[in-house]
């Protein structure tokens, strides 16, 4: 780097302060008795949490005890947020206002416009199963998979849909709401069922509720106190429960297909459900085998209040301020970048098997025999590939293993983050904050490490089936400028991105992934300058780019970072500085998609990274 660019670039315009303020949102559960509310920022961290009692019974006394909690956290945080609510009922989209509240005294008011008028702000609400659902969706047991279906198994039964992020809401605000659908495939003694007050007999709730399962058992006991006793009765009645509930997810699963299920409410606690209900469901659901995860709240009661904060996902925060390219991203963008090395499908397709030089018999001896040349030539390649094949085996049950676990192998994480949220709640001596610091960033560290060789195992399990969809690209972008955004500013570099307006037809989830990783590989490298995002249109394909003014890479180094734990510069395999896989899970994700990368740099100057993705053609939208 030109020692007088960092002088330069430090003097790009600040960006409007309203940006930073908007990154941090301050989630509220309306319930009956308490009012909770919790302050999170972009990442999900909790910065304060405070809970008072409810105005039970009146309106007008619920909105400005809102009103004032929010003002009160925000004075107390010192920047202004964005507000979500949730709340024991629903908004009619018909109305505009509450339905089905059992605090009922909301019933029949326009919620969220009271409340935008007195945070003087636009504030969403939902229902607080839906908070649950998107609490754990979002940064929960169900962080990162495309589709969750959040349960609630309490006093009532409910659920919410999360679809890449965002609640499913429909016409009727009902979606999810399946505890008032019939038990399917009921058993003689389960129809006509108990009758319910939604006027029906034999729903869902009447049989998966708390209260429902303390009916069923007959004695009088508590769902709770069902699973800790190891009484004969109690058995039955959980093993009656388990079967229910199977049958039941069965359907849920049969039709919307979600990734990932977590319960919440009391009866998540019962922790032999997530063992038994997954071996019970499979002879229900249309389905060969089953990869569904059945999972417990990450969050738990904390669901509620984070789901609302939540309600305004981090890819609705606001873009970047625009600001001037820097001459060193110009400079980049400007000029001829050789050396490039490209990574095409056909060139890491692989081996040429047991053709190549090492499989060619010495010259002569039996080489003088052509008929026997080609027998030990067929049997050379027979063992070879026996030996190819067992190894792929074992690999793949190594890939497999590891795909399974996952869930397994990621639960120490969410453990060791949530008691170090609790350590870092607690007053600290110097040294002890800074340990904490330390150990928070070898947290994380290892954190990503596992992710990423979790997301590489999925890879080779063959389990990642790509999902294709068309797009536009440019709120793709938007939301990774949303989500790099404080980054730049922590590190002084500018950020900007340069969408085009063009609809590809890829899946969505893989695609960002690969924009995030390579994003996130320029931000790790890049000291002084900028990063830049722009796109090109290529024939039937169009090139996203990410441009950075980091070191550059020598051209004898260019296929080596796109090798699995291959990190430029880091020979003392500094784990803070990441972990080499990013790389390697962008040249995987695009191979699948059938894509192509590829990177051209020069050293001391900076690098351009390259992705193509389909452009959706314009007859593929006619597509039953
Ligand atoms: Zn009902």
């Amino acid at each position: 780097m030109p020692h007088d660019s960092k002088s330069r670039l430090s003097r790009a315009p600040a960006p409007r302060t309203t940006d930073l303020m908007m990154n941090w949102r301050i989630g509220v559960d309306l319930g009956g008795t308490k009012t909770e509310a919790v302050a999170i920022d972009g990442t999900g961290r909790e910065r304060l949490r405070r809970r008072i009692p409810s105005p039970g019974g009146d309106y007008g006394a619920t909105i400005a005890t809102i009103a004032q909690l929010g003002e009160a956290m925000e004075n107390e945080l010192g920047r202004r947020t964005r507000v979500g609510v949730g709340i024991p009922g629903t908004i009619s989209p018909a109305t505009g206002l509450v339905k089905n509240a059992n605090s009922t005294w909301l019933i029949g008011h326009p919620l969220d416009q009271d409340l935008a008028e007195a945070l003087s702000r636009p504030v969403r609400i939902a229902n607080d199963a839906d908070c649950f659902a998107l609490s754990e969706a979002s940064d929960g047991a169900g962080a990162g998979a495309p589709v969750v279906f959040g349960v609630i198994l309490g006093t009532g039964v409910g659920g919410g849909i999360v679809v890449n992020g965002r609640l499913l809401s429909g016409p009727n605000a009902i979606a999810g709401e399946w505890g008032h659908n019939p038990l399917p495939w009921p058993l003689d003694d389960e129809r006509p069922g108990p009758t319910c007050y939604c006027g029906r007999s034999g729903c869902i709730e009447t049989f998966l509720s708390g209260p429902a399962l303390t009916h069923d058992d007959g004695r009088g006991v508590t769902a709770r106190d069902l699973a800790s006793r190891d009484d004969d009765q109690s058995a039955q009645s959980l093993a009656r429960y388990e079967h229910r509930l199977a049958r039941a997810l069965a359907h849920v699963i049969n039709l919307i297909d979600p990734h990932v299920i977590v319960l919440g409410g009391g009866l998540s606690n019962i922790e032999r459900l997530y063992e038994t209900v997954p071996r019970l469901w499979g002879r229900w659901i249309f389905s060969d085998n089953v990869q569904t995860r059945l999972c417990p709240p990450r969050h738990g009661d904390s669901s509620g209040v984070r789901g609302a904060a939540w309600l305004w996902p981090v890819s609705d925060d606001p873009p970047p301020a625009a600001s001037e390219v820097p001459a060193a991203v110009r400079a980049v963008l400007m000029e001829p970048m050789p050396p490039t090395i490209w990574l095409t499908r056909e060139s890491t397709a692989g081996e040429g098997g047991a053709t190549g030089p090492g499989a060619a018999p010495q010259a002569g001896t039996e080489a003088d025999d052509p008929a026997k040349l080609h027998i030990d030539l067929q049997l050379t390649r027979r063992e070879l590939a026996a030996a190819k094949a067992e190894a792929a085996l074992a690999d793949a049950a190594k890939s497999r293993f590891l795909a399974a676990a996952s869930h397994d192998l990621r639960q120490p994480f969410q453990a060791m983050n949530l008691y170090l949220q609790v350590l870092e709640t607690l007053p600290q001596e110097d040294r002890a904050r800074k340990a904490l610091a330390l150990l928070r960033t070898s947290m994380e560290a290892g954190e990503e490490l596992l992710q990423a060789l979790l997301d590489i195992s999925a890879f080779e399990a063959g389990i990642i089936a790509p999902n294709v969809t068309r797009f536009p690209i440019a709120p793709l972008l938007d939301e990774l400028a949303g989500e790099y955004h404080c980054v730049a500013l922590e590190h002084g570099l500018s950020f900007r991105t340069f969408p085009v307006e063009a609809v590809v037809e890829t899946d969505r989830v893989l695609a960002k992934r690969m924009c995030r990783n390579l994003v996130h590989n320029a931000f790790r490298y890049t000291r002084d300058g900028g990063i830049l995002i722009g796109c090109r249109r290529r024939g039937a394909r169009i090139l996203v780019q990410v441009f950075d003014t980091g070191p550059g890479i020598p051209a004898d180094k260019l296929q080596m970072i796109f090798e699995d734990f291959y990190q430029l510069d880091n020979p003392a395999r500094d784990r803070s500085k990441g972990l080499g896989l990013g790389l390697s899970i962008v040249q995987r994700t695009a191979h699948l998609l059938g894509q192509d990368v590829w990177v051209a740099s020069r050293p001391g100057h900076g690098s351009v990274f390259s992705v193509t993705l389909p452009l959706a053609t314009s007859h593929s939208g006619n597509k039953p």
